[in-house]
Formats: C-alpha cells, sequence, structure tokens
C-alpha cells in the first residue's frame, strides 16, 4: 500500500495551517491537531472526536502519522536507560535511548542512519552510512521516548533533548533544524532551546550557519585531540574541516551568539588523557566560554582502546580548572550493558522493506 507522503510530525504548526487553508477548510483547527499528536501523543488522527468529520476525512487521506514502530528494546539493569530499536518506512533501523536520572528525562535521538563520519571508536561511524534522517522521523523518535516514559512509572514528561544518537546532525542540517523547531514550539512538545543540545563531529561551516541563522539550541564540539594530528588519526573528517577553521568555527559561534560552547573529550587509555593532552585542550578552548565533557570511552566492537581511569579523569578535570580556569564534567556510564553509551549505537543491516 502506498501511503500518503505527507508526514504530519514533519510539519510546523504553521505548514498544518496551511495545509488545511489550502484545502478550503478553516485553519483553526490546526491547534486540534497539533494537540492531538503532541500533547494526547496520540499517533493518528483517527478517532478524533473533536475535528470535524470534513478535516478528518482530508488528513487520514492525504497525510500519515509516522509512528516509527519498536522492533526491540531493553532496559539497562539499573533502571535509568532504556534503549529502543525503531523501524523506518524502508527498512531502515534506529536507535533512540530514553535515559531517565537526577529527576530529568532526556531522549537522545538519531539524525541518520549510521554515519560518514567514520570516527575509530564510534559503532555508528563503524557501521557506514545508510542515509539521512527526514525532520518527521527525528519529531517521531522524541514523541515515541515521551509516549515510553509516559507509559512507565515515575511520570515527567520528556525535558532535555541531545542529538547524540546515530549520526552527524549537522551533515543532516535541514531536517535536524526544521525538527529542533518543531521540538520547540510552545503548542506542542514546548522543549526549551536551553534542553536541546546537538551535537557534532565539527561540521565547521554548519556551525557558522548555526551562528548566522541565531540557532538558539545549545552546541557541543566533539573534540577528541587538540592537534590535527591526533585529531585526523581519530576522527577522519579532521581532515575536511580541519582543526584551526572548526575552532575559527566555534570563536564565530561564540561571538555572535554570545553562548557557551560545549567540548566533548572521549577519553582514552594512554592516548588522549595525559597532562599534556588536559594542557592542550585548555590552550585551545581557553579562551572561549566553554566547558568540557569528558567521556570515558565505551567499548565498541571495532576499536580496542580502553577508557581511562578515574584517577586520569580528575587529573585531567583538575588541570582544566586550576590552570584554565574551564569547567568540565565526567559523564556517568550508564546503559553501557545494553550498548546504549555514547558511540555504542549501532544496526544491523536492514532487510527488504
Ligand atoms: N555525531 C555526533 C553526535 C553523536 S556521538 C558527534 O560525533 O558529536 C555523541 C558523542 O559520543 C560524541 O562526542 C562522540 O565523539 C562520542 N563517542 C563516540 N563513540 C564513543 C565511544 N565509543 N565512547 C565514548 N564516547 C563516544
Ligand atoms: Fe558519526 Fe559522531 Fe560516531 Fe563520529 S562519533 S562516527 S560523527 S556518530
Amino acid at each position: 500500500m502506498n501511503l500518503p507522503p505527507t508526514d504530519l510530525y514533519g510539519l510546523t504548526l504553521g505548514e498544518l495551517r496551511a495545509l488545511l487553508a489550502g484545502w478550503g477548510l478553516n485553519p483553526i483547527h490546526a491547534a486540534l491537531v497539533w494537540k492531538r499528536l503532541y500533547l494526547g501523543l496520540s499517533g493518528s488522527v483517527d478517532g478524533a472526536g473533536e475535528l470535524p468529520a470534513a478535516v478528518r476525512a482530508r488528513l487520514l487521506a492525504h497525510t500519515r502519522v509516522g509512528v516509527l514502530p519498536v522492533a526491540a528494546e531493553a532496559e539497562s539493569s539499573d533502571g535509568f536507560t532504556r534503549k529502543y530499536l525503531l523501524g523506518l518506512g524502508d527498512g531502515q533501523r534506529i536507535e533512540a535511548v530514553l535515559m531517565r536520572f537526577a529527576g530529568r528525562v532526556t531522549a537522545c535521538v538519531s539524525s541518520q542512519a549510521g554515519c560518514a563520519m567514520g570516527c575509530v571508536f564510534c559503532a555508528t561511524g563503524q557501521m557506514g552510512y545508510r542515509r539521512h534522517l527526514t525532520a518527521a522521523e527525528i519529531v517521531a523518535q522524541v514523541v515515541h521516548v515521551a509516549r515510553a516514559q509516559g507509559a512507565g512509572e515515575g511520570g515527567g514528561r520528556v525535558r532535555n533533548v541531545v542529538f547524540m544518537g546515530m549520526g552527524e546532525p549537522l551533515h543532516n542540517y535541514d531536517a535536524v533544524m526544521r525538527a529542533s523547531d518543531i521540538l520547540r514550539d510552545p503548542a506542542g512538545l514546548a522543549l526549551s532551546a536551553e534542553r536541546i543540545t546537538l551535537s557534532t563531529v565539527g561540521v565547521a561551516p554548519a556551525i557558522r550557519r548555526m551562528a548566522d541563522e541565531a540557532r538558539p539550541i545549545h552546541l557541543a564540539v566533539s573534540l577528541h585531540a587538540a592537534t590535527q594530528e591526533e585529531r585526523e588519526a581519530l576522527v577522519p573528517a579532521a581532515r575536511k574541516w580541519p582543526l584551526d577553521e572548526l575552532m575559527d568555527a566555534c570563536r564565530h559561534f561564540s561571538s555572535t551568539l554570545r553562548r557557551r560552547i560545549f567540548f566533548e573529550w572521549t577519553l582514552i587509555d594512554g592516548r588522549n588523557d595525559t597532562e599534556g593532552h588536559a594542557r592542550a585542550v585548555g590552550r585551545l578552548v581557553g579562551g572561549l566560554p566553554a566547558q568540557v565533557n569528558l567521556i570515558p570511552l565505551n567499548p565498541t566492537a571495532g576499536y580496542g582502546g580502553l577508557p581511562s581511569r578515574s584517577e586520569a579523569a580528575r587529573r585531567f578535570q583538575r588541570i582544566l580548572s586550576e590552570e584554565f580556569g574551564l569547567p568540565s564534567t565526567v559523564r556517568q556510564r550508564r546503559g553501557i550493558d545494553i550498548a546504549a553509551g555514547c558511540g555504542q549505537l549501532a544496526t544491523p543491516r536492514a532487510g527488504p522493506a
């Protein structure tokens, strides 16, 4: 069966109004549809008694609601992390993660099926690139997590979204920005821009574009190394967007938007966790309003490195703080037992749709 091409999860509220108006219907009904999708978290407009029959009939005939079916799910043994394998319409699969700790509910979403950037220590990079996700497929992941969260104990709606799942969000700029606009709509999921964070491998021109378009969401840049040579060995995309160019783009971002940037650093034992490395990070980002997020390496099948010891992480933090006045955090290791940690998301090659 051919499904209607317009996925309601991919439309802004304004576009939905325009769609109704174009059919000669009163655009005011868009608000009801929106409420049903994002407050009721209902995956269908069918049975929406409050909608006039003509609106419902048109929507049912010409649009769909792209709910992503769950192919598998797993919960970490500590109960804080839940990972979902979700199916896409063409048979591809992606993963999304629900994280619940310290009273916060966070959805970690994918922006692509696979990733083209090839970072050596990342399971998504190791699987290669399949395709970009649409804005609707990104929004649908957050809706899924919100619904799953509502169903569990503890209540609390999704308040944080991180683009730290599969894929490089700035390689899929338009869809990711459209999705973040839809997620922020105050009449819908109403996420605060303050609580949306996009993590990038360092696509310098797209960082500049975010600044020039005054995108309100947070930026996290995956650094991992503070010299071009060391960075290229871990992050092949650094050849395309060299460190100098990346740091120029970061300076442009922070001077244009006057916002702090997060720098991520995967801590690999003996590889990038010495005192010298900490000082190199300090010198590189010290002049910017920044915070460094240290992520002890999570295991993946294709990379043999080990996570730094906790003393090395503490020493790294101390140098950043005492010598450069840079705040830092060490990311807690959560969901490792279900391979839901940073860089562990990967899906087997999809079967036929
Ligand atoms: N493509 C984006 C976002 C997804 S990865 C990016 O690279 O930033 C989210 C974070 O997890 C990135 O900082 C990434 O470098 C880090 N990461 C990747 N593999 C990891 C691993 N095996 N252990 C710890 N962190 C990892
Ligand atoms: Fe892609 Fe990010 Fe993984 Fe690198 S770390 S391969 S950019 S998902």
